[in-house]
């Protein structure tokens, strides 16, 4: 194995002529190796919470029963630097320290280092919504249900750690990288697209919408396309990665715990073909669901499996194969801009209302814990792993699919595919062009417009564009 010379010190040279005071100095690590002995372990963990665990922060109905389980599902890459791990799992979010601590606590099992380890969720909502500086503020009231129980989080992610630490003693080889890309059929929509004469959101489209004038409008800004990055050891496939943006709920609030449609068609196709390991990624849905093509009732969950399954099939069938020639893995930290309007004494008094609702209790308390956490200087981190022309941008919590669109065509000869939910403390990502158009979403957005330009800058320098 060569190990080329890294493109740090050019890279550091142009980020420090760019005038962003948000990407943290010193924030970008690129870490690039030309190899001909790659190899790859993987991983499945059941997460599924226990009975009677809070679900999607503590305001809809608890566990009472379980569809189907939670997973978590991993790949560790080997042979390119310091062992690179990417996780999806079937909860709502993971936030702020606790993200950190799942990223620290993986990194000691497979002797890495935490910036090596993207972790992200695939947003179900009959599932955990875990911070845990969120549950120390919520635990303080006395009155208000658990976010996350710490039993149950420590539990998850020590096993966690023991499955990616075993996982090493199986490692495949992998000669060759696959891309492939399929278009989903009546499955996104964005959800803000009901808006009035000044552009102003009037209303939106959910996960679900019964509304027949919100559904018959227009699909509005997506990405149509599910994207697959598949590995393999000569002929035989050993992993699969698909992203596809879209919110992955079809209807929730009952108690029972489910990964929902796509987690659905991935056990699907994980089923069918048992030698290769599925993975599936939310993209940058923050303002994408199956709303135009979801009524919320029962029926319709299985048919959004079923068109996520063809999209994966389709994708894989669309595949091609290039042997590999050069796997890097690139970091930048930001720190974003707190919304001005936080004001630590109004969360507490909004939290501490013994009269209001969970809801608007328990979410002040997630906004309180982004506060504190900017202001202890924990940046976000966002990655991606280049494995030839194939690049993958690792984004936090609810994206707009705009910065997804934004990625591919900022780099238009590789292959972009972008997973989001990852740090999921700053809540929805706006472009800052629909900051004054309103709505839900810039209502629970935790970050100043500011947002966009800091991100857009840490896109282009992990595409080096
Ligand atoms: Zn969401």
């Amino acid at each position: 194995m060569n190990h080329s010379q890294p493109r740090r010190d050019f890279l550091q040279q142009s980020l420090a002529a760019a005038t962003l005071w948000s990407l943290l100095p010193d924030s970008l690590k690129a870490d690039e190796h030309r190899t001909d002995s790659l190899s790859l372990s993987r991983f499945t963990v059941d997460i599924t919470p226990p009975e009677g665990h809070s679900l999607c922060g503590g305001w809809i109905t608890p566990v009472k029963d379980v569809t189907d389980e939670l997973q978590a599902l991993g790949l560790i890459l080997q042979g390119a630097g310091k062992p690179i791990v990417v996780m999806a799992i079937d909860w709502t979010a993971l936030s702020n320290g606790g993200h950190l601590l799942w990223r620290t606590k993986i990194a000691e099992a497979v002797g890495t280092t935490p910036e090596r380890v993207a972790i992200h969720c695939v947003h179900q909502h009959n599932a955990p919504f875990a911070c845990l500086e969120a549950q120390a503020i919520v635990e303080a009231q006395g009155d208000l249900p658990h976010i996350v129980r710490l039993d149950y989080f420590h539990d998850c992610i020590d096993r966690i750690s023991r499955a990616a630490k075993e996982s090493l003693t199986h490692l495949s080889p992998v000669s060759h990288v696959g891309k492939g890309e399929a278009r989903v059929e009546k499955v996104a929509s964005n959800r803000r697209i009901y808006r009035d004469e000044n552009g102003v959101i009037k209303a939106m489209r959910g996960s679900s919408c019964k509304d027949p004038k919100l559904r018959a409008m227009t699909e509005g800004t997506i990405d149509p396309m599910l994207k697959t990055i598949s590995f393999y050891n000569k002929d035989q496939c050993v992993a699969a990665i698909h992203y596809y943006a879209t919110h992955p709920m079809s209807y929730y609030g009952d108690g029972l715990v489910t990964s929902d449609f796509v987690g659905i068609a991935r056990k699907r196709l994980q089923q069918e073909q048992p030698d290769c390991h599925h993975i599936y990624f939310t993209g940058a849905a923050g303002n994408v669901s199956a709303g135009k093509y979801n009524d919320g009732s029962h029926p319709v969950r299985p048919i959004l499996a079923q068109r996520i399954y063809e999209g994966m099939i389709g994708a894989l069938k669309n595949t091609t194969k290039s042997p590999i020639e050069s796997v890097s893995w690139r970091t930048v930290e930001m720190l974003p801009e707190v919304r001005s309007t936080f004001d630590k004494d109004e969360l507490l008094k909004v939290i501490s209302n013994k009269d209001g609702s969970v809801v608007s209790r328990n979410r002040p308390s997630y906004m309180l814990a982004w506060l504190n956490r900017v202001q202890r200087k924990q940046p976000i981190v966002l990655s991606s792993l280049g494995i030839n022309d194939i690049s993958t941008i690792h984004l936090p919590a609810e994206s707009f699919i705009e910065y997804q669109l934004r990625a591919q065509k900022l780099a238009p000869k590789q292959f972009v595919a972008t997973a989001a939910y990852g740090d999921g403390g700053p809540w929805y990502l706006p472009v800052k062009e629909e900051y004054p158009a309103m709505g839900y979403e810039v209502r629970v957005a935790f970050c100043e417009p500011t947002i966009d330009d800091i991100m857009t800058a840490g896109i282009k320098e992990l595409l080096g564009v």
